[in-house]
Order: C-alpha cells, then sequence, then structure tokens
C-alpha cells in the first residue's frame, strides 16, 4: 500500500494544476491516470480564455472565470518557471462577430450583457474591425471586441503544469485506473485500483472529468456527463490571424503570429455518449463556420482533426468542494471552461484542503447540489401521489 498526504484521481488540468498547488504547500501528493496524463480533453481543448457566457446557465460562472483569469499570469510563471517550458499564452483579446440575425440590436444586447457582468466590451464599426483582422469575411454584420480574453496552448500548457508538478516532487502515475474509494466509515481514507492496489491519502481529491460518474460513490456527487467536441486546425499561409475570432457559429484561435499560421477551428457540441470520433458532418460544420468568418481560410490545408469530451454537468456549472463525506473533495464538471478555470480550482482546493477555507464564495459550485435536487424531486413525486 502506498501512502500520500493527497491522491489525485485523474491528471488531466484540473489534476495536475491541483497537484503543482499542493506540491508547493508541501504536501506529497500523487497523480493517479487510467492511461498517459493529460490525454482527454485538457489536450483537445482550444485554449480560449474567455470569461463570458456562452449561455445564460454559464452566467453565474462569470465571476469564477474572472477570478482565474486574472490569476493566469502568475500561473503560467510559476508553471514555465518550474518546467522550462512555454504555454503559449497571449493576451490581445477577442473579437465577437455578429454574421446573422439583427445584428445591431444584437451587438448592443451583447454589450450591455458583458458590460453588466463586469466584462469589458466595447463595439467596434465594421471598417475598424476589418483594419484589426484583415481576414474578416463580407458576412460579418457587427462586431465587439473583448479586449481581456486571452488565449493558451493547451497541449503546450498541460506539459508545462505536468512537468512543474513532477519537479515539485508529484509522483505523477500513468496507467493506474480507480475503480472505488477506500472509506473507513463516513471518512474517505483512499482509493482502489483496477489492479487490486490500495493507495491511502488523508485527503483524495476526484477530478476524472467526463468519467468522474463512472466511480459508483462518486456518481451521487458528479453526475457528468461526456459532451464531444470536434476540432480543426489550418495551415493559414495569408496575413496571421491576432485575436480570437467567434461567431455565433464557431470560433477561431491563432498559435503564434508567424506565417505560414496555425488556426484551431471550432467546435461542436454533441451528446455522443464517450465515443471519441471525428465525423464529416462535424468537420464540415466547423469548416463552413470558419469560412464565414475568415473566407481565406478555404484555401488553407487540414493539419489535423480530433474531438474531446467535455466533462459536461446536468447545470452546465462545475462541481468543485467538499461532498459529506471526509477527506474527498471534488473538482470536475468544468464542462467548456476547464483550461480558463484550472488555476482558481487549484487554489481553492489548495486552500481548502490546506487552511480548511477559501477565499471565494463556492457555495454555487458545491457537489451537494445535485444530492438536494434529488431530494426535492422525490419530495416532489411524493406530494403529488
Ligand atoms: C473540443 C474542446 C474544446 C475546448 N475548448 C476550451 C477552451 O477553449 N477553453 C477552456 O477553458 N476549456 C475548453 N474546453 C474544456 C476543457 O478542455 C475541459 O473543461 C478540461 O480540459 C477538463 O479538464 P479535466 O482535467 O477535468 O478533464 P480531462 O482533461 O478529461 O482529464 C481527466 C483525466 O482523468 C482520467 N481518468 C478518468 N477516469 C479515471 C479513473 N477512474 N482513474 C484514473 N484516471 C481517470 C482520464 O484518463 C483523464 O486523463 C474544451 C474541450 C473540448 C473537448
Amino acid at each position: 500500500m502506498k501512502t500520500y498526504d493527497v491522491v489525485i484521481v485523474g491528471g488531466g488540468i484540473i489534476g495536475g494544476s491541483i497537484a503543482f498547488e499542493l506540491a508547493q504547500r508541501n504536501l506529497q501528493v500523487a497523480v493517479l491516470d487510467r492511461q498517459e496524463l493529460m490525454r482527454e480533453a485538457s489536450w483537445a481543448a482550444a485554449g480560449m480564455l474567455s470569461p463570458a457566457p456562452d449561455c445564460p446557465a454559464a452566467i453565474p460562472l462569470v465571476p469564477l472565470g474572472l477570478a482565474s483569469l486574472a490569476l493566469y499570469p502568475r500561473f503560467i510563471d510559476a508553471a514555465e518557471d518550474a518546467s522550462g517550458l512555454r504555454t503559449g499564452f497571449r493576451t490581445g483579446g477577442a473579437i465577437e462577430v455578429i454574421c446573422h440575425g439583427e445584428a445591431e440590436r444584437e451587438l448592443s444586447t451583447l454589450v450591455a450583457l458583458h458590460r453588466g457582468l463586469g466584462l469589458a466590451c466595447e463595439p467596434l464599426r465594421l471598417e475598424e474591425a476589418r483594419s484589426m483582422e484583415p481576414a474578416l469575411g463580407r458576412e460579418a454584420r457587427a462586431a465587439a471586441l473583448l479586449p481581456d480574453e486571452c488565449s493558451i496552448e493547451p497541449r503546450a500548457l498541460t506539459s508545462a503544469v505536468l512537468g512543474a508538478a513532477a519537479s515539485a516532487g508529484v509522483a505523477l502515475c500513468a496507467g493506474v485506473e480507480v475503480t472505488s474509494f477506500t472509506l473507513d466509515g463516513s471518512k474517505c481514507v483512499g482509493v482502489k485500483t483496477s489492479k487490486g492496489e490500495l493507495f491511502q491519502a488523508a485527503q483524495v481529491v476526484l477530478a476524472a472529468g467526463s468519467w468522474s460518474s463512472q466511480i459508483l460513490e462518486a456518481a451521487p456527487y458528479a453526475p457528468t456527463i461526456p459532451v464531444r467536441g470536434q476540432m480543426v486546425a489550418l495551415r493559414h499561409s495569408g496575413k496571421p490571424i491576432r485575436h480570437v475570432l467567434r461567431s455565433e457559429s464557431g470560433y477561431l484561435v491563432p498559435r503564434g503570429l508567424e506565417s505560414p499560421q496555425t488556426v484551431v477551428v471550432g467546435s461542436t457540441i454533441e451528446n455522443a455518449g464517450y465515443e471519441k470520433r471525428v465525423t464529416s458532418g462535424g468537420i464540415e460544420k466547423i469548416l463552413s463556420a470558419a469560412n464565414e468568418l475568415a473566407p481565406e481560410l478555404s484555401n488553407s490545408e487540414i493539419v489535423e482533426t480530433w474531438c474531446g469530451l467535455r466533462p459536461g454537468t446536468p447545470d452546465q456549472l462545475p462541481i468543485i468542494g467538499p461532498g459529506d463525506i471526509d477527506g474527498l473533495a471534488f473538482a470536475t464538471g468544468h464542462y467548456r471552461n476547464g483550461i480558463l478555470l484550472a488555476p482558481v480550482t487549484a487554489k481553492l482546493i489548495g486552500e481548502w484542503i490546506v487552511e480548511g477555507r477559501t477565499s471565494f464564495d463556492w457555495q454555487a459550485f458545491s457537489p451537494l447540489r445535485f444530492l438536494k435536487a434529488k431530494t426535492n424531486r422525490s419530495a416532489t413525486a411524493s406530494q403529488t401521489l
């Protein structure tokens, strides 16, 4: 039996960032992953660091997203310094483009909504938007600059975070599948693996992304659902794109500023279970959104296609914090925002484990909300019988 202060189940960006945070707080940490670390959603992501809500359900997430974005420069410095690797972190903002509907009215709503949520948002005249991004297509009818948004290269970030965690003394254990938690009465004291091995720990953190709900004891607290996203990378030989470009149909995320430039294009939002498959329909949808945003991309070479499974939740909010089992904390369900939310998730879980308090009110993300919802549903059902 191996013993650590903290065992983290799942070696994606969430598990890796928490491990690095805890190791810097002098804890002995192991990260267990059933395969090679960082090969799932965290590897597949586009890398937009956008606290803007993409739907009304995501509005409660804005303060957490803003807090995490503010932590990013320090998070990146620490990971890059400790690992010696670069992460492709870029500031400079995103341009939100409206191509359909009543564009001017939608633009005013967008600007008002963002500003009301404390997000910087500046309407752009179309000539202004085109002078900032000459690749912008004729279909654009209105545009706004979100100047504070950033982007990162998720594969470079994940390598840096893993390298940093390893250099801080974290045990990174690939090929170790956790099948259950070890309980001593009402306390979690470790995990059991598919090979029957036991890892003992004062604290276990579940960060298994889309697969969190597959661990039986975790399912009531972490009912995660896989949401497939397909992606395409293009080699763009024209003038490099400088900003993230986003419309209601898709987005373009430029990597670097050299020509030819890699432009990552996404994405689909599909309920396809755990099936990771790139489809012709998915790619067609992504490319038509890309070509509408920047028509000259239709001449670009397709250099890669891939897909990943976002850890969705029933209310589209992440699951962060303790439940009602001592020694077990949750850090999962980050859906479309796990890259953005990694620094704040690591900070909050670190504070909770080491200091028993957090600097941010994380009640809205408590794993207990699903138990309460279930209890309320049962009560309503028995009243109507
Ligand atoms: C196409 C796409 C685009 C995205 N774009 C963005 C973006 O632009 N910005 C953004 O912020 N977010 C984005 N996301 C979301 C982001 O990628 C995820 O929210 C984030 O990566 C989740 O990280 P994670 O560590 O929780 O999960 P994962 O990276 O999926 O890691 C979970 C890990 O747990 C391991 N595991 C599972 N079960 C077990 C077990 N039983 N035992 C041991 N290990 C286990 C897995 O092998 C895996 O390594 C995107 C996602 C996708 C798919």
